[in-house]
């Protein structure tokens, strides 16, 4: 994909965010987070000069990769959304500005204690002001067996452990529902993040949302998602060979 290419569809997308944001009477502002895993550097960079910021990766050791080769872009930050090993929540907690994929009380802890001094500079912060790393609770809200994410009745001890980490913000809820070729297929999935949230305390305690990706990102603004997740529509297909997990 050309830079031009990767410009022309992130205006595309920010029109389609504002546009759903529009249309289900939304007065809070919806996150893009632009989801570059398997993407190139070059492509992020592109994404960057057309006014991008926030970026979503999913394997450690080629956030780590882009971390390096894009320290120049000082606003730039990096979500992780990807499932994390307890053993690499040292490393992630230096290139991240929000962790998505928080799924378990030990990684919690893990994360916590990894996090400690760290302080992220304010023009890396995201969701807020606050110097700490922000954390979302994954959710695996239909309960599928080979998904990563907390079950849902589990979710209030992990939001517990994540609320009272010293070194870390609970920020909110994240999920990523069963693949479908039908969005209006994800609309239940959402409905039960955003009523999962209600009954932990609501916005006020979790602000964010996570939810929607390329096929389903205007039904998840209408449940009532803060943050979006696309990648396909701003970057295109990714390349076919995913790197492996880590
Ligand atoms: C890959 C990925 C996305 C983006 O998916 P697209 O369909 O390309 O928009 C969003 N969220 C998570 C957790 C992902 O792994």
């Amino acid at each position: 994909m050309t830079e031009v290419g990767v410009a022309e569809r992130l205006d595309r997308v920010r029109e389609l965010v504002e546009s759903a944001a529009r249309s289900s009477g939304r007065s809070g502002k919806v996150l893009l987070l632009a989801v570059s895993k398997g993407q190139p550097a070059s492509a992020i960079r592109a994404a960057y000069a057309a006014g991008q910021r926030h970026f979503g990766e999913n394997y450690v050791q080629e956030l780590e990769g882009k971390s390096a080769e894009l320290a120049d872009l000082s606003e730039l930050r990096f979500h992780l959304i990807g499932h994390l090993q307890r053993n690499k929540a040292k490393v992630v907690v230096k290139h991240v500005s929000a962790l998505h994929s928080c799924d378990s009380i030990a990684l919690a802890e893990e994360l916590d204690k990894r996090a400690a001094g760290l302080v992220i500079p304010s023009e890396r912060r995201a969701f807020g002001d606050d110097p700490r790393l922000p954390v979302l609770a994954e959710i695996n809200i239909a309960n599928e067996p080979q998904k990563s994410g907390c079950n849902p009745a589990q979710a209030g001890a992990l939001l517990d452990v994540i609320d009272e980490a010293t070194n870390l913000r609970l920020a909110g809820l994240m999920c990523v529902p069963p693949l479908s070729d039908d969005p209006a297929a994800s609309v239940p999935h959402f409905a039960a993040l955003a009523a999962l949230r209600d009954a932990h305390g609501g916005p006020a305690r979790l602000p964010e949302l996570s939810m929607g990706m390329t096929g389903d990102f205007a039904e998840a603004i209408a449940a009532g998602a803060t943050v979006v997740r696309i990648g396909t529509a701003i970057f295109g297909a990714r390349p076919p060979k995913a790197p492996r997990p880590g």
